[in-house]
């Protein structure tokens, strides 16, 4: 039977349709902190395949950014060139991540979605009141510090691309006062309630801000320094009887940085298996 104008532009619609739902960031760009390893590499590998162009940031580890980066090239998809690039930044220097932001926009125009998830803990010390000055400020400075600067460049950039979102890593930690964690879980508050203002504060540019909160995850932050029994003894505290993986969180992140995801705002989204 031939094809009508009609059934011809309804079939294109419904690839339109289906395209969306598959590639719901395509036209997108993206910076993702810290993506070398762990999560942040699970979240641009996962906005990569949702359709974005990201920019993988890393602060040393420059073989395993450029792995990712080649990894998304090398995507089925990725028939229009370049669509990930590497860029080393520590995020708690202004000009390091000014830096960061231009290369992003050099490389891919107008930005869309900023991930802050670049971060470090603490684990060596038992207690706060052994935690050196240095070691509290360096905490500070790439976790809270990082997500601020990284977020203040993000507010004045991503409103020239009609908006976008902005998605700081916290985690579940805040809310539960445990231990041998008080510089990380308090650094990881102060980013939340950071957030939560910048959602009112960005009031009509169409950026919204929110936190993923994850629980404990298998990579090389959670992983270091604690041996198998404290780790075993975590995984059974969870309702599911196991530690999260990277695939948990970074699907959550996709879904915030959609369209879908636009009425989700100031909030913090708890990823943690329900474990408290
Ligand atoms: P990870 O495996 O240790 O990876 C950390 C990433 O951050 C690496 O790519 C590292 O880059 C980068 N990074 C560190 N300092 C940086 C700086 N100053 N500037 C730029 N990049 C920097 O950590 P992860 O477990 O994936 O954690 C990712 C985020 O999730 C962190 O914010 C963490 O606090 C949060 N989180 C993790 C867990 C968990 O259980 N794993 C739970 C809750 C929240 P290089 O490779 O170049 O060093």
């Amino acid at each position: 039977m031939p094809l009508t104008a009609t059934t011809v532009e309804q079939k294109k619609r419904s690839e339109e349709e289906k395209r969306g739902m598959t590639m719901p960031l395509e036209g997108r760009v993206a910076i993702v902190t810290g993506a070398s390893r762990g999560i942040g590499r699970e979240i641009a590998l996962h906005l990569a395949e949702k359709g974005a162009k990201v920019v993988v940031n890393y602060s040393s580890n420059q073989g395993p950014a450029e792995e990712v980066a080649s990894a998304i090239n090398n995507l089925a998809s990725s028939g229009d060139g370049v669509r990930a690039i590497v860029c080393k930044a520590d995020v708690a220097e202004p000009s390091q991540v000014a830096q960061l932001f231009d290369t992003a926009e050099h490389a891919f125009g107008p930005l869309h979605i900023v991930v802050n998830n670049a971060g470090v803990t603490d684990s060596k010390y038992p207690t706060l009141a052994q935690t050196s000055d240095e070691d509290w400020d360096r905490i500070f400075q790439v976790n809270c510090k990082g997500a601020f600067l990284c977020s203040r460049e993000a507010a004045k950039r991503v409103v020239r691309g009609g908006g976008g979102r902005i998605i700081n890593m916290s985690s579940s930690l805040v809310g539960m006062p445990i231990p041998g964690f008080g510089a990380y879980t308090a650094s990881k508050a102060a980013m939340e309630m950071m957030t939560r203002i910048l959602a009112q504060e960005l009031r009509g540019t169409k950026i919204t801000a929110n936190c993923v909160a994850p629980g404990a995850v298998a990579t090389d932050l959670f992983l270091a320094g604690r041996s198998k029994a404290a780790v075993e003894a975590v995984a059974e505290s969870s309702p599911f009887e196991r530690l999260g993986k990277v695939e948990d969180v970074a699907p959550v992140v996709a879904f915030l940085a959609s369209d879908q995801g636009e009425w989700v705002n100031g909030q913090v989204v708890r990823v943690n298996g329900g474990r408290v």
